[in-house]
């Protein structure tokens, strides 16, 4: 299989290209040429393990690994680093499931594929004689930098850099981050949000001179952001076993429909979901859920879609964005590929901040449903849930499962079963989960917080905060969003005496 540029169908790479250079140079994504169709038998895919699923889908989309590497891949993603061989359990809570996705060694859903990407990423270098250092090069609204970092922790080959915004990211979040060990990992936060931090980032990776300077020191960007389909693709495993666990369970009958509701930021995750659907997945609807920065919602109600607003800081960080990267691959596909009119609506975007997608495309667009769900909705649902179901949800999850309360009365969603996908562990947003339970505190400690978000789930804190709270701090870096560049520089010793 081939990967095209959005923006250009004659710039094409392999599947292992695609993963080591991250964007397409002409500042289009990378999408793959044909969709695969896979055949789905469920009675054989109801038994998979989690690793056989990954190995099922990901063979169809990475074509020019061998099937070892690929095994050896998925082998050395998926294994003790997740606190449950079943890597992602579907819970039943009320009438819905809650597929969870944080029981990773980060706690959020960014393991799913951050785990596996390093290896990917040394696999594609050895099938194409890459000998230059890769540099990781991330933009981060607070999980993406520490699952990244995580993965790629002192593997040989390779350094990362990771920038988040500092007024931007929860504290268990930013504490994560700047107590990550590894000789080659960086972290810097900057003034600005985290838009700030992707577009400048994208910059970066777009930049001649900055590509010819790092070539000359046998240097190369990549990234870890879910622009890469090496994030992309591992993510449209959990979709499938999902969709098995509920075969398995005899729950739904092989070819029935399940909807999705995912709460959206980078559009990474949802993006998974329709490729998902579009090899063959019965997916009925896949629900957009947004908080309060509601760009996506409007976009999907109006077709226009734009940025010129307030950038909201709210309890589900994670989320909060502006610019959804990924939601040009969506776009692409629903302008029928024309790489001419997505040119033109994403370089309208990139100057003016807004474009319109026409009716007659934005009817490609019918299996998305969009909701948003407001600060005090997102906490009203944590408490609401708890209360029906004694069971806890991290904000963002909490996003989802009220855009899906929102929904849930019209016939298309009644219709199906609905599946929440759950992207993180109430632990890492604790004081969020008291807010919400109304449980004052104001005198707690760190700790204390952490023990009472234990208490009230009934559950050990995961080994991700165990010792975070007395972790030593190793990164201290903060910058303006122009120094970027020159920080990265600094990191690379490549701005002295060139
Ligand atoms: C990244 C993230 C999201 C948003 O996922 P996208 O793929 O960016 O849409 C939602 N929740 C959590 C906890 C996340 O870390």
């Amino acid at each position: 299989m081939i990967y095209k540029s959005t923006r250009n169908p004659n710039n094409t790479l392999t599947a292992s290209q695609a993963i080591l250079q991250g964007l397409s140079q002409d500042g289009g994504l990378f999408v793959p040429s044909d969709i695969p169709r896979l055949t789905n038998n469920w009675q054989e895919l109801a038994n998979y393990s989690y690793q056989e699923m990954a190995f099922y889908v990901l063979k169809e989309f990475l074509t020019d690994f061998s099937e070892d590497e690929l095994r050896a891949c998925i082998q050395a993603a998926y294994d003790e680093k997740f606190d449950t061989p079943i890597i992602a359990p579907l819970v039943k809570v009320g009438t819905n499931y809650h597929l969870e996705l944080f029981h990773g060694p980060t706690i959020a859903f960014k393991d799913m594929a951050l785990t596996i990407l390093p290896y990917l990423m040394k696999t594609a270098a050895k099938i194409n004689h890459n000998e230059s250092k890769i540099v990781i090069l991330t933009a981060t609204s607070g999980d993406t930098g520490k699952a990244a970092m995580a993965g790629f922790a002192d593997v040989e080959g390779t350094e990362i850099i990771v920038f988040y915004p500092k007024e931007g990211v929860s504290s268990i979040q930013e504490r994560q981050m700047l107590t990550q060990e590894g000789q080659n990992t960086h972290v810097v936060a900057i003034h600005g949000n985290f838009d700030d931090a992707q577009s400048k980032v994208k910059e970066l990776f777009n930049d001649p001179v900055l590509r010819e300077q790092l070539a000359d020191h046998q240097l190369q960007f990549s990234s870890a952001n879910s622009m890469n389909i090496g994030r992309l693709f591992p993510q449209v495993v959990y979709y499938y076993y999902a969709y098995a666990q509920l075969i398995k369970a005899g729950t739904i009958q092989a070819g029935e429909e399940v909807n999705f509701s995912v709460p959206t930021g980078n559009f990474g995750n949802i993006l998974a979901g329709y490729y998902a659907q579009q090899t063959g997945l019965p997916i009925g609807q896949l629900i957009c859920a947004s908080n309060d920065n509601t760009v996506l919602y409007d976009f999907f109600q109006t077709g226009t879609y734009d940025r010129n607003r307030p950038f909201e800081l709210t309890i589900s960080p994670s989320m909060d964005i502006l610019v959804s990267s990924n939601l040009e691959r969506l776009i692409y596909h629903a302008v029928g590929e024309d790489s001419k009119i997505l040119s033109s609506l994403m370089n309208q975007l990139q100057e003016e901040g807004h474009y319109h997608l026409e009716s007659n495309y934005q009817v490609q667009l019918h299996d998305f449903l969009a909701e948003f769900a407001s600060q005090g909705e997102t906490l009203q649902e944590i408490k609401e849930v708890y209360e029906e179901s004694d069971y806890i949800m991290d904000p963002h999850t909490a996003v989802a499962s009220k855009a899906w309360r929102k929904l849930q009365d019209r016939e298309e969603v009644e219709a199906n079963p609905t599946i929440i996908i759950s992207t993180a562990s109430p632990f890492k947003f604790p004081e969020a989960i008291l807010d919400a339970l109304t449980v004052d505190r104001s005198s707690l400690s760190d700790k204390d917080i952490l023990e009472k978000v234990s208490q009230l789930t009934g559950l050990d804190y995961p080994p991700a905060v165990e010792h975070l709270l007395e972790a030593p701090i190793l990164h201290n870096r903060l910058v303006d969003v122009a120094s970027m560049k020159d920080e990265v520089l600094d990191i690379l010793n490549l701005n002295k005496g060139k």
